[in-house]
């Protein structure tokens, strides 16, 4: 498609990073394990949920069964200028324009773009890590190291081009699941188009520790409006030691919306959005479907 020009492709499918594993508590994935072997594994089915919702609501099963954890997160944008190359885009060539700004742009970020780029990460996985707070182990020549998951992608700034922290030469080797999957109180929405292999407009991945009805601790990552996994922490932190209620739940919506921003066809993603968030923590609280 003349997008990309790979001068050396390289096949890593022969290294031996294809194990689920036991590890300090948690589990680390390999960077080969197919999207189809995580959700099914019985570890992942019973300590982490959030993970087999988002990876199984994702996508088709022929995609799953060939798509790796590592190429998950190295999705890039689904955006329809990126794939055009009759259209200008930063994120291909860099410095020549964004034709999405003015564009078609209901499938486009509200949250955290800049002028060069207002596109979203595709991963439905992705979000899901996120709010499970997964850590990213990365090998290169530089030897190994890890990267907090959400600070493995990064927001388009000016240079829309790069949409990882790894620099050159480095390859994902596995991802790393802390011990805590928030097994009790989970949820993940996610709203599409098509109910079956579409992207998501907006998807959210809620995680909810409970002390009888009032919230310990609250995360929530939400897709589809941002170039990465989208948090706020100050909007989670803004629950703890509140009542699981509808109200509370609001409140916490407008926070992480406030600097929210429509360009024209996806604006409608604001108040989706909002709706989105709450269903999802009213769903991972267990009090059922919000009243609206
Ligand atoms: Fe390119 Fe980003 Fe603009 Fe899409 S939103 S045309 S990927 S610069």
């Amino acid at each position: 498609m003349e997008v990309e020009r790979p001068g050396r492709p390289v096949d890593i499918n022969h290294l031996p990073l294809g194990k689920v594993e036991a590890h300090e508590g948690g589990l680390r994935i390999g960077a080969l394990v197919t999207n189809s072997d995580l959700a099914y594994h019985p570890l992942v089915e019973a300590r982490y949920p959030l993970l087999a919702t988002a990876i199984l609501a994702g996508a088709s099963a022929q995609l799953r069964n060939m798509a790796t954890t590592g190429g998950n997160l190295l999705q890039r944008t689904r955006c329809y200028y990126f794939y055009d190359p009759a259209t200008p885009c930063n994120k291909r060539q860099p410095g020549i324009a964004c034709s999405a700004l003015e564009g078609i742009n209901r499938i486009h970020a509200i949250l955290g773009a800049s002028e060069h780029c207002i596109a979203t990460h595709p991963s439905d996985m992705c979000v899901a890590l996120a709010a499970l707070e997964a850590v990213v182990q990365v090998e290169g020549p530089a030897g190994a190291r890890a990267i907090p998951f959400a600070e493995f992608h990064r927001l388009p700034g000016d240079t829309p081009r790069v949409d990882t922290n790894l620099v050159q030469g480095e390859i994902i080797t596995a991802v790393d699941l802390p011990a805590r999957g928030f097994a009790e109180h989970h949820a993940d929405i996610q709203v599409r188009d098509r109910h079956s292999f579409a992207f998501a407009l907006v998807l959210a991945a809620a995680v909810l520790e409970m002390d009888g009805d009032r919230i310990r601790e609250a995360r929530l990552a939400l897709g589809g409006v941002a170039h990465k996994p989208w948090r706020d922490t100050e909007a989670e932190a803004s629950l703890r030691g509140q009542p699981a209620t509808e109200d509370v739940f609001r409140r916490m919506a407008e926070i992480v919306l406030t600097g929210a921003r429509g360009w024209g066809h996806n604006t409608f993603k604001i108040e989706l959005s909002r709706r989105v968030i709450v269903r999802a923590l009213t769903q991972a609280a267990g009090l059922g479907r919000p009243s609206s």
